[in-house]
């Protein structure tokens, strides 16, 4: 995709710090990390979110976020790894090509406050579990 720097990244266009690459997918550090190791998941496929990620690439990158995840817990010997993926501008996508955040983590790092994210939570009855339950499940 022109002018995508994700892309661009990819075919060597632009630089960056490569981890692994396969068949399906390519890591980089990340140029902002929220903490040092911070690192960006793409599949190889130009897709902007993830209702558009074909099945043979979704299974084939998953086994690759494992192996990376799980390598770059050992090399830094982490305590623990936040995975983060954004969808759209509404939940805070800013680069429009797919991608997952591996961000590694160290016992009270402080590097993300987990329990902020539920600040807002709404009131929930049983009558509103039901509706969302009939909406919402795969048929
Ligand atoms: P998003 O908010 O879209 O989920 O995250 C995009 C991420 O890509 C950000 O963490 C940002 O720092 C990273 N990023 C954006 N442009 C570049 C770049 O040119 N090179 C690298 N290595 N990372 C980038
Ligand atoms: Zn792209």
């Amino acid at each position: 995709m022109v002018n995508c720097i994700f892309c661009k990244i990819i075919a060597g266009d632009a630089k960056s710090y490569k981890l692994y690459e396969s068949e399906y997918s390519f890591a980089f550090l990340d140029i902002n990390p929220i903490s040092e190791g911070h690192t960006v998941v793409i599949p190889k496929k130009h897709v902007q979110s993830i209702e558009e990620w074909p099945e043979d690439v979704a299974s084939h990158f998953m086994v690759d976020l494992v192996k990376i995840s799980k390598h770059i817990k050992e090399a830094l010997k982490l305590d623990g790894i936040n995975i983060l993926q954004n969808n759209g501008k509404a939940a805070g996508q800013v680069v429009m090509h797919s991608h997952f955040h591996i961000i590694p983590r160290r016992n009270n790092d402080g590097v993300l406050n987990i329990e902020m994210l539920g600040k807002n939570r709404p009131k929930m009855t049983d009558e509103r579990f039901k509706e969302l339950h009939e909406q919402m499940k795969l048929k």
